[in-house]
Order: structure tokens, then C-alpha cells, then sequence
């Protein structure tokens, strides 16, 4: 992707405030840049200029703008909005708000991240999975949801058994809880500021229905409603992230679930021969075009290094790095091609347990990469959320 004024505001799309929930071109937060012989000068006005929430902004900009071709530097230039702007800023939020559909039982503060792929076989459960236990062997309690309603594998990557209950008090389903064991060889030090041992809650089909072949019997009846019902009637309780393995493609069933989580993000996986560039690509623009913010790309399936030191690429070189160029979205990591990968995830027992294997590590970088929203409590919220919720005249 090459650097011009309009790719920098294409990338600018994506910037979502967090506060608010729009991106900062939409707001009018993004007020331009400037560019001079690599370094690019962002100019943001923020509607609170001391919010701690600045830092993950600036970040975030600096992350996406880096990756353009031929960016040496990138800097911020803040300022701070009128009276009058903010009042503009604020009735856009809500008019957005007020668009989104359907209300979620999803917390706000929750980083939601839709793991993607332009067609199956890429491995993208086996990501979805295994990035779930990295991040909470960091400490963190991580919602996973198959969304992947045909295809449905993570009950069996996670060796899970049983059915999902449902809360007689709130009428809402209840995930089934896995507590996973926090890293301690330093990978995960320090992540949430004390060791104690993370949590998967897990919903997906295999917890509902007996076979695949009886949830083939759904299909055309439920199924599509299931996936909706699973944003709408869990009880996820507190999840600082939630990981949606997502149905390969970019058919009706993903459009409708980035309809209704606008704040998700989406990892996309992909393999490593260049040509597949093209499916992958796919799937990131259909996410931009739901205004989602891509949050990186995975490599799957990258090559492996035997114990002469010779390395291996069974299927290709360069495919991550390809469409991270083409789309100005940064490749997150690369998972090497592992026998133990497969033999691991059909005896229930994740790769990413295992924080000396190539893989387990390649997971746990992946995952420290990809840190939880900031705590809004010492921001603006209270304001802006007054302001939400009584429309200005
Ligand atoms: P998808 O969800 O994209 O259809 P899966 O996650 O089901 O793909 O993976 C397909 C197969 O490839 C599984 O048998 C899985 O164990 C295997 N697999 C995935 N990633 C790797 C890898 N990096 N090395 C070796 N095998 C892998």
C-alpha cells in the first residue's frame, strides 16, 4: 500500500475511539496529514486532550500508518475540540449507537476479535483456539465463540464434553468455564499484574447438539439464528476479550455478526503461498466494507526450521507479508508447520500450553501483541456517557 493522502484516511477508518465506538475519520477527530520526506504528521482533535485513552489512539495510528510503503516516522499532532465540535462528535456517536441493531451481552471494555479466513483449511479454529489459551494463560478471561456453526471444532480441539445450562434467573445461557493455567516461564509475567490462572468460557455448537450430523439436520431451520442468539442471550459475565472462530468466507452469516458487534476487530489467517493473497484479501475487504477494524493478519502453516538448522517451506514464503503490504494491515505472527499442532488438537490439549515449542511461543508473542482495551473508568466516560444518553438540542 503506498503512501498518499488517501490510503493514510482509508487506514484512518479504522482507528476506532474506543470511548465512543466510531472511527476518528466518521467523529472528526482525523483532521488531516501531513507528509514530508517519510515522516508522516497525524492531526487528531480529541474531545478530552488528558484522556489516557490517547495513548491507544496514537498507537494505533502509528501501527497502521507504519506499514505504508515508504513511512519512516510517524507523529502525532493533537489538539483539543470546541464546545461546538465536541456537540457534533457526540451526535454522531449516538447516531451510530442508535443504528446498531441489537443490543449484545457483550461487555464494552471486551476486545472482540473475529478470526477470519478467505476459505477453510487454513487452520483458523487452530489459531482461534490457541490464541485463546495464549491470552489467558496471561491471566485474562477470554470468551470463545464457534461461530463456525457447520464446521464446528473447538469443543473437540478443547476436548470439551457436556451441555451448555442456561441461568433460571437471567434466561440467558451460561458459557461452560475452562480454567487454563497462567504461563510462568515469563511469558506471561506481569500481563495482568498477578499470577492467577486465566479463563476460557467457551459456547459452540458441539455444547448444544450430539453430532455434526444433528446439526446438519438444523441447518436452514436454526442455524443462522443460533449464531445471533449467541451475541444476544450468553450471559459472558466479565471477559476481557472474546475470540470468534468465524464461518470461512465472507457470505450473509459473517455480514450480519459485523452488523452486530461494529466494535469487533478481525484477524485474518492465511497461508503462506503468495497466490492466496488474493482469498485472504477477500475477507479484509469485506470486513472494511462493514466498517470492522482488521486488526492483523496471522501466517498459518509458515515454515519450520528441522534440528540441523535447515529450514523448511512446505507451502510457500511470504504470503503474510504479501497481503500485509497490499492492504496496509500488519501481520501479527507466523505459526510454523507442526506435526503436534494436529496430534495436539485432536486429543483436546492446545499447542499453546506448551510454552517451549516454537509454536506454543509463536502463540504467546501473538497474544502479548494484542493487549486488552485500557480501563475507561479514569477517562471521559462518565461525560460522554451523560451525553449519550440525553440527546442535545
Ligand atoms: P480451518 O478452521 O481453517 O478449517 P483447522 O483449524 O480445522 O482449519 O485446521 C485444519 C487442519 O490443519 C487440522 O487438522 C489442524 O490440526 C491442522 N493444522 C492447522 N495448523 C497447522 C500447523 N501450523 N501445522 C500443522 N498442522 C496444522
Amino acid at each position: 500500500m503506498k503512501l498518499t493522502p488517501e490510503n493514510i484516511e482509508t487506514l484512518m477508518r479504522e482507528v476506532i475511539d474506543p470511548e465512543l465506538g466510531s472511527n476518528i475519520v466518521e467523529l472528526g477527530m482525523y483532521r488531516g496529514a501531513d507528509i514530508s520526506d517519510g515522516t508522516v504528521t497525524v492531526k487528531v482533535a480529541l474531545t478530552i486532550k488528558g484522556c489516557p485513552l490517547r495513548a491507544q489512539i496514537q498507537n494505533d495510528i502509528k501501527n497502521r500508518l507504519m506499514i505504508l510503503e515508504g513511512v519512516r516516522d510517524v507523529k502525532l499532532n493533537f489538539s483539543e475540540m470546541t464546545q461546538e465540535e465536541k456537540a457534533a462528535t457526540m451526535d454522531k456517536a449516538r447516531e451510530n449507537i442508535s443504528r446498531q441493531q441489537t443490543e449484545t451481552e457483550i461487555p464494552p471494555n471486551a476486545r472482540v476479535l473475529l478470526v477470519a479466513s478467505g476459505k477453510g483449511g487454513v487452520g483458523k479454529s487452530t489459531v482461534t483456539v490457541n490464541l485463546a489459551v495464549a491470552l489467558a494463560r496471561q491471566g485474562y478471561s477470554v470468551g470463545l465463540l464457534d461461530a463456525d456453526i457447520w464446521g464446528f471444532s473447538v469443543t473437540q480441539l478443547l476436548n470439551l464434553e457436556g451441555r451448555l445450562k442456561g441461568s433460571l434467573e437471567s434466561k440467558k445461557i451460561l458459557p461452560h468455564e475452562v480454567e487454563i493455567p497462567i504461563a510462568l516461564d515469563g511469558n506471561g509475567d506481569g500481563a495482568k499484574g498477578e499470577l492467577k490462572a486465566g479463563k476460557l468460557k467457551v459456547i459452540s455448537m458441539g455444547l448444544l447438539v450430539e453430532s455434526e450430523e444433528t446439526a446438519l439436520m438444523w441447518r436452514g431451520l436454526v442455524l443462522n439464528r443460533a449464531v445471533q442468539h449467541f451475541f444476544q442471550d450468553v450471559e459472558w459475565g466479565e471477559i476481557d476479550y472474546l475470540l470468534v472462530d468465524m464461518p470461512p468466507g465472507t457470505g450473509d452469516i459473517q455480514m450480519g455478526i459485523a452488523k452486530l458487534l461494529p466494535r469487533a476487530e478481525m484477524i485474518v489467517v492465511t497461508i503462506p503461498a503468495k497466490n492466496a493473497a488474493k482469498v485472504s484479501g477477500r475477507a479484509i475487504a469485506m470486513g472494511r466494507k462493514n466498517y470492522l477494524r482488521i486488526a492483523g493478519v496471522i501466517e498459518n502453516f509458515s515454515g519450520f526450521t528441522t534440528a540441523d538448522g535447515t529450514e523448511h517451506f512446505l507451502f510457500g514464503k511470504g504470503g503474510g507479508e504479501e497481503l500485509s503490504k497490499q492492504t496496509g494491515v500488519p501481520l501479527l505472527g507466523k505459526i510454523p508447520i507442526d506435526g503436534a499442532i494436529a496430534e495436539r488438537g485432536d486429543s483436546g490439549n492446545p499447542i499453546a500450553l506448551d510454552s517451549d515449542s516454537p509454536v506454543g511461543k509463536a502463540f504467546l508473542e501473538i497474544a502479548k501483541g494484542l493487549p486488552p482495551h485500557e480501563d475507561m473508568s479514569d477517562c471521559s466516560a462518565t461525560t460522554i456517557k451523560i451525553n449519550l444518553s440525553t440527546k442535545s438540542s
